[in-house]
């Protein structure tokens, strides 16, 4: 599909640590709404604060968004490169009046601030109205607020009023010639053509400042959406004690990329009750309408749950292939070609007893463990000698037995139980213990067929 620039979102992280919960939430609702569309999104790396901006957070973003499948259209932008950029919109608003050079010094400044909030008004330096500048000193260049209310329809959290008084003068270019904050997010957004914007609300006051500047310079602003910030479980802000890591760390958790997008999606977004999605779904359907006003809560069951879901649709080679990767260099397991091919016969069951990669490699040990299987403290009592004896006899049956589907081999057990005239347990319980040490296993009429003949009397020899 063609797209169009009539939608343009972008995702603006500050390169300062790595890609979170939140600002993945954020990345994945503005990039759904591009796609919705047929527009374009875009990434902006804020790199302006050279001192906490680093190349390593750069790239920990960059890997976060890939690895969560949200691929920003064309080059990501940097906001530093773009410094002249800002100089000449800085130099634009000072030509209209709409911004000055101030020379108050830090002290004069905090001054003029205590004596503003005393006064219930917001700061306005006294170089406002011009002066004869200090020869040679340092200044900064500062927005001429306007003297009259701001309002803004944000799409999530409807009108939004705010006095004059709560919008000081603010600096748009330091003394040493940056830009600052608001100034370089409008220039940028407006060079870049972004027509909506999707972020946490703990940037709804920079909305408001934000227009004002844009109405400044003549242009448009974006259409604003201020969407809550994430709670942990408990209600409070989110930290890292809750949760709010890396989306590497929910990759090593062993989510998928698109169980994480199908949560994320559901965390302040809504459509009716809707709680699964494809990707298409989620392409198709996500609106503004549906964002919430409320903050919603992260809930660890919910992902699990979601993820399963997504487990259960995933093609199986692409398991095992993820799966192998997780477990690649491990020397307690047999990680060879045969077991392999194991693993992928055993996929399409075992993916339904798992809700993450992680749990799905406790669902394999059992085809990976090295022979002679270990067999552990409670397992081995189900090895006792008269359990011996029949596994013997078990060994001696399964040796002549030719056919090696599930469903023979099932019925193979059973029939053998009965001649020995004892419950399936007596059988299933060393057979078990014998061939998987005691990992979690489906039923025995399934490990034997995938494991296969030769690999089955193997294990059993070695316990007998
Ligand atoms: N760089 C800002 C942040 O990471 C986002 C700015 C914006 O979205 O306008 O919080």
């Amino acid at each position: 599909m063609q797209k169009s620039s009539e939608i343009v979102t972008r995702f603006a992280p500050s390169p300062t640590g790595f890609l979170h919960i939140g600002g993945a939430r954020t990345a994945l609702f503005n990039a759904l709404f591009a796609q919705r569309h047929g527009g374009v999104f875009k990434l902006r790396i804020e790199d302006t604060d050279r001192k906490r901006s680093t190349q390593e957070a750069v790239d920990a973003i960059l890997d976060g968004l890939k690895w969560l499948g949200l691929d920003w259209d064309g080059e990501a932008i940097s906001q530093n490169a773009r410094q002249d950029r800002h100089a000449e919109a800085v130099a634009e608003l000072v030509e209209k009046g709409a911004a000055y050079r101030c020379y108050l010094t830090a002290e004069e400044t905090e001054a003029a601030r205590e004596k503003a909030f005393a006064e219930g008004r917001a700061l306005r330096s006294p170089w406002r109205d011009g002066g004869t500048a200090p020869d040679g000193a340092p200044y900064t260049i500062r927005f001429k607020a306007p003297d009259t209310e701001m309002v803004i329809e944000d799409a999530v959290q409807g009108q939004v009023r705010w006095a004059a008084k709560e919008f000081d003068d603010l600096v748009l270019m330091r003394a040493d010639g940056t830009p600052t904050y608001n100034l370089a997010v409008v220039v940028d957004d407006h060079d870049m053509g972004v027509t909506h914007v999707i972020r946490g609300d703990d940037h709804l006051v920079n909305a408001g400042r934000q227009t004002q500047i844009y109405q400044a310079l003549g242009w448009t602003p974006p259409k604003f959406a201020h969407i809550p910030l994430i709670h942990g479980p408990d209600g409070a802000k989110l930290s890292k004690r809750h949760g709010a890591l890396g989306v590497e760390a929910y990759r090593d958790m062993g989510y998928l990329p698109e169980g994480l997008r199908n949560y994320l999606l559901r965390l302040g977004w809504a459509k009716g009750d809707k709680e699964l999605f494809t990707d298409a779904e989620m392409a198709e359907l996500f609106d503004l309408e549906g964002l919430g006003k409320a903050p919603a809560r992260l809930d660890f069951d919910k992902m699990a749950h979601v993820n399963a879901w997504h487990m259960k649709r995933a093609e199986d080679d692409r398991l095992t292939g993820l799966l192998w990767a997780r477990i690649e260099g491990r020397d307690d397991l047999r990680l060879d070609a045969q077991s392999k091919v194991w693993v992928s016969e055993a996929m399409g069951v075992l993916k339904e007893r798992a809700s993450t990669l992680a749990e799905l490699e406790d669902q394999v040990y059992f085809l990976l463990r090295p022979r002679p299987v270990e067999i552990t403290g409670k397992t081995a009592k189900a090895l006792k000698d008269d359990a011996l004896e029949r596994l013997a006899r078990l060994r001696a049956v399964l040796a002549e037995h030719d056919d090696w589907s599930e469903p023979a081999l099932s019925a193979r057990l059973q029939r053998f139980a009965e001649d020995e005239e004892v419950g399936f347990g007596k059988v299933g319980q060393p057979l078990r213990a014998a061939l998987t040490g005691g990992a979690p296993a489906p039923d025995m009429g399934f490990v034997l067929a995938v494991l296969g003949q030769e690999e089955v009397l193997a294990r059993l020899d070695d316990v007998l």
